[in-house]
């Protein structure tokens, strides 16, 4: 039996061709950053399988995790708000992978995805900056403590359980055409288990552009692959079948990289488009390397996954 799922986005969201980046290279762009629900965003497609799984498991408080700027958190805020759940966001300016260090910025702006999800009713819990391990730690501890007020549901950073996953491989088919290469920026995984499930059997590859300095993220996409297999019986994929590009991470993750914003303002100069400084500008960085050197031939997708009001949260 299928996930039940509430409407919450605009779909399917609008593909189109960019102006000529390379001669000979035809790239498409996939608007996710108009999913309309929250201001838009690849989280807005997992929202509505996870808010009906909420509702359907009588969930009262739901208690998640991110950067105090996160897309997903923003938008989790607003599908709490609409299906009357309470919500608790356990956030850090800049939470970063300590084996990678810690970068030397310091984000704290208040406006952006900060201002919405306050907006949208959520209640923040701020810790100082720390490992994503410790972030998780503290929002474990947060959730004990706020059983004995209701029934409490965890959901992992980015939403990426097999649900998330799962909107991903009905994403895919909103294309109505086939692509030879899909690029996009990968970070919690179920965006991209969905596409490379989707594609698995096709001539389609899947390129996802790391935002987070840590290539073992591929492990946890077979897990998730895992678990998307088990609930739902898609072919599970090893982590060998993810291809992670890491060469645009930059300072790491929620640190804008000088090649992204580069790439930022070529695409919002060439077609008025708006990127973000975390995921998509790094991704579109990536997508233009690969196609000026040549790497990537043929007909490309772009999938623009959103994080359009970070833009708004330049410190
Ligand atoms: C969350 C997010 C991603 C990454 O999606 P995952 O499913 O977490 O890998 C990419 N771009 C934007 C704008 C996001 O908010």
């Amino acid at each position: 039996m299928s996930p039940r799922r509430v409407s919450l986005c605009t779909l399917p969201t609008p593909c189109h061709l960019l102006p000529e980046l390379v001669p000979g290279a035809e790239v498409w762009i996939k608007r996710d950053d108009l999913t309309g629900f929250a201001m838009g965003g690849n989280k807005g497609r997992k929202l509505e399988f996870l808010l009906a799984d909420l509702q359907d498991r009588g969930v009262e408080i739901v208690v998640s995790c991110g950067a105090t700027q996160s897309n997903f958190i923003r938008q989790l805020a607003a599908a709490c708000r609409i299906g009357g759940i309470e919500f608790h966001a356990v956030v850090m300016d800049l939470p970063f992978d300590s084996d990678a260090g810690k970068p030397a910025y310091t984000p704290r702006a208040h406006n952006g995805n900060r201002l919405l999800t306050e907006k949208f009713g959520a209640h923040l819990h701020v810790m100082p900056d720390d490992d994503w391990e410790v972030l998780y730690s503290h929002m474990e501890r947060i959730a004990e403590d706020l059983r004995t007020r209701g029934v409490v549901e965890v959901i992992p950073v980015g939403g990426s359980t097999y649900l998330g996953a799962y909107a991903f491989t009905l994403a895919a088919k909103e294309l109505d055409q086939p692509f030879d290469h899909i690029v996009f920026a990968s970070s919690s995984g179920s965006t991209h288990v969905g596409l490379a499930t989707a594609f698995a059997q096709t001539k389609t590859r899947i390129h996802g552009i790391a935002v987070d300095p840590e290539p073992g993220l591929i492990h946890d996409f077979a897990a998730l692959s895992t678990s998307l297999a088990n609930q739902l019986g898609f072919p599970a994929l090893a982590s060998s079948d993810f291809v992670l590009d890491m060469r645009f991470v930059g300072e790491g993750y929620g640190v804008p990289s000088p090649e992204g914003e580069a790439a930022l303002h070529s695409l919002l100069s060439s077609t008025g488009i708006v990127l973000d400084s975390t995921y998509t500008a790094k991704a579109y960085a990536g997508l233009l390397h690969l196609v000026t050197s040549g790497e990537l031939t043929g007909k490309i997708l772009f999938w623009h996954t959103g994080g359009t009001p970070l833009i708004f949260a330049e410190p």
